[in-house]
């Protein structure tokens, strides 16, 4: 028997509609590329889609067309991200940090029809363009006064905008309509992308409010440091209008003292991003001696966060939730915050499971098999890959059949690459991605252990530990160390450190210092780079 209610289509930009009808107070400060401080509630967000969309209507922008943003955070971005799914288009956002190849690669790959780029990035564009479609119209996200020169043919942002009417007659979409398409950096062959629909969308942002429901509510004020062009910023652009908490966006500062100095001008409550962002932010709080006022929470993601930038945090104040996703999750799977029994429990304790990467979101479902597929227990210590499944995770790739194929198993499942072990309280704890376990005489090492305990060293500012070829054991671990400024760690002494958690055989073998790690597109630290780095490395 059926139920008797109506099916309304999830939609995005009811969101924004909910926003700026229901949450006046609350709206989006932007750190502009043009070097001032820019303001607007949601409603006036509203009205801008609105024109935004009439002026992309102007242009020839229809149902289905893909259009790109090349861009920081900011409130222009966030126009585009309702106009765009709004008017029925997908909205494409691009990292800036991909390479020349993979840029022009995912713009040719989505045919995406129009690209929206912030004034820092337009040199970029300029050195692409022969590799572009031709018929691509380029936008600069700006106003005419700040137009710069260019050999390309370039429409102004505010221009597109200007004499639209502020309402527009938001279509009737389907819900599983495609809304936006990011592609994964992809570590090894093409960039994947994968393409969000209104009704995956609005479903991460009503879950990922549920769950963080203490930092994100109304009058909140959320910095995120995770970019707009990385995974939709973890969704806050769509939870933050839902619950009536306002957005400070950084720009492209984000360096300690600049990310301080906003969050204590603008009153921030809760910052959102990966670990590296907040090593800058903790080193400038340890420099000030107190915390930006009013900073209360901490998300961190994108990898793992080390139990000594946890405990840090929490020493000052400001609670940690450390979570854990995928872009192919929209992207928040889990997430750290304990339950009211667990927060009575001792300091130590609630420490350990903070440094797990949290419990499922509603709607997530999560499952750990072995190497024959076989489904493991959730009892702390069997671990194995972790495939997810649910409502606001990739059923496939865009474009890309032989990747989508390969990622959903017979049963339906996504799997993650990740491996991991998941306790009695649903807590997981990601040991690796795959791809960076060392296996070592045909034993697993996990290098986010051994990384969590070395950065545990007051001598270590950041390191990775890397599987390099041996020839008795296959693979050992090298840790790579950026020593705090003034410090020499050595190997013995973080050897120490380690074996009060570690056995002995899982100790790296040698240690290099360096002045600086690799990262990736999306700011994490990249082993991919460090394995090609060390390859002939000479273990002792
Ligand atoms: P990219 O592949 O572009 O880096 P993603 O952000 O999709 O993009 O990366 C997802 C991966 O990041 C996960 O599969 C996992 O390996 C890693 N990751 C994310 N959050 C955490 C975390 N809290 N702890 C450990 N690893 C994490």
């Amino acid at each position: 028997m059926l139920g008797q209610m109506m099916t309304r289509p999830l939609s995005i930009i009811e969101i924004l509609r909910y926003g700026a009808e229901c949450h006046p107070g609350g709206g989006i400060v932007s750190v502009r590329t043009e070097g001032d401080v820019h303001r607007e509630t949601y409603a006036e967000a509203y009205a801008r889609a609105a024109q935004l969309a009439h002026g992309l209507a102007k242009l020839g922008v229809q149902e289905g067309d893909r259009i790109a943003t090349l861009a920081w955070n900011g409130y222009r971005h966030f126009e585009l991200y309702y106009a765009v799914s709004g008017m029925g288009g997908v909205c494409h956002t691009i990292n800036p940090r991909l390479s020349a190849e993979q840029m022009s690669y995912i713009i040719n790959h989505a045919e995406d029809s129009v690209l929206c780029v912030d004034l820092t990035f337009l040199p970029i564009i300029e050195a692409l363009r022969p590799t572009l479609p031709d018929g691509l119209k380029l936008v600069v996200l700006t106003a005419r006064t700040h137009m710069p020169e260019s050999d390309l043919d370039l429409l102004c942002y505010e221009e597109l905008l200007e004499g639209q009417p502020t309402t527009y007659d938001w279509p009737d979409l389907p819900e599983d309509t495609a809304a936006s398409l990011c592609y994964t950096s992809g570590t090894t062959g093409n960039p994947k992308g994968a393409l969000f629909s209104h009704r995956s969308t609005v479903l991460h942002a009503l879950t990922v409010s549920i769950a963080l429901k203490d930092g994100l509510k109304e009058g909140a004020r959320i910095l995120p440091v995770v970019p707009m062009f990385h995974v939709n910023a973890w969704g806050l652009p769509y939870s933050a209008p839902l619950v009536g908490a306002s957005l400070i966006m950084p720009g492209a500062k984000l360096d300690g003292a600049s990310l301080y100095d906003l969050m204590d001008n603008e009153g921030v409550t809760a910052a959102w991003g990966v670990p590296t962002i907040w090593q800058g932010l903790l080193a400038e709080i340890k420099k000030r001696g107190s915390n930006p006022k009013g900073f209360r929470q901490v998300v961190v993601g994108g990898s793992a966060a080390p139990a000594s930038m946890i405990e840090a945090f929490e020493k000052s104040g400001a609670e940690v939730c450390h979570a854990w996703g995928m872009t192919e999750m929209s992207p928040v799977g889990t997430q750290g915050l304990l339950s009211a029994p667990m927060k009575d429990l001792p300091w130590d304790e609630q420490m350990r499971l903070k440094a797990k990467q949290g419990r499922r979101l509603f709607g997530v479902d999560l499952k750990i098999v072995d190497d024959d597929g076989n489904a493991l227990p959730h009892d702390g210590a069997a671990s194995g890959e972790l495939y997810v499944r649910g409502n606001t995770v990739v059923s496939g790739y865009f474009r890309n059949e032989k990747a989508s194929a390969a990622a959903i198993d017979a049963d339906g499942w996504f799997g993650t690459g990740d491996v991991a072990a998941i306790d009695e309280l649903g807590f997981v704890s990601v040991q690796d991605r795959a791809k960076d376990l060392i296996k070592s005489g045909g034993e697993w090492i996990s290098s986010i252990d051994l990384e969590n305990i070395v950065m545990g060293s007051p001598k270590v500012a950041s390191c990775a530990v890397i599987a390099v070829a041996h020839p008795k054991w296959g693979e050992r671990p090298l840790l790579v160390v950026v020593p705090e400024e003034g410090e020499t760690p050595e190997l013995a002494e973080l050897h120490d450190l380690l074996m009060k958690h570690v056995a002995k055989w899982q100790l790296p073998d040698d240690m290099v210092i360096v002045d600086d790690l690799p990262l990736t597109a999306t700011g994490k630290v990249s082993k991919l780079a460090l394995r090609d780095r060390f390859d002939d490395y000479k273990l002792p």
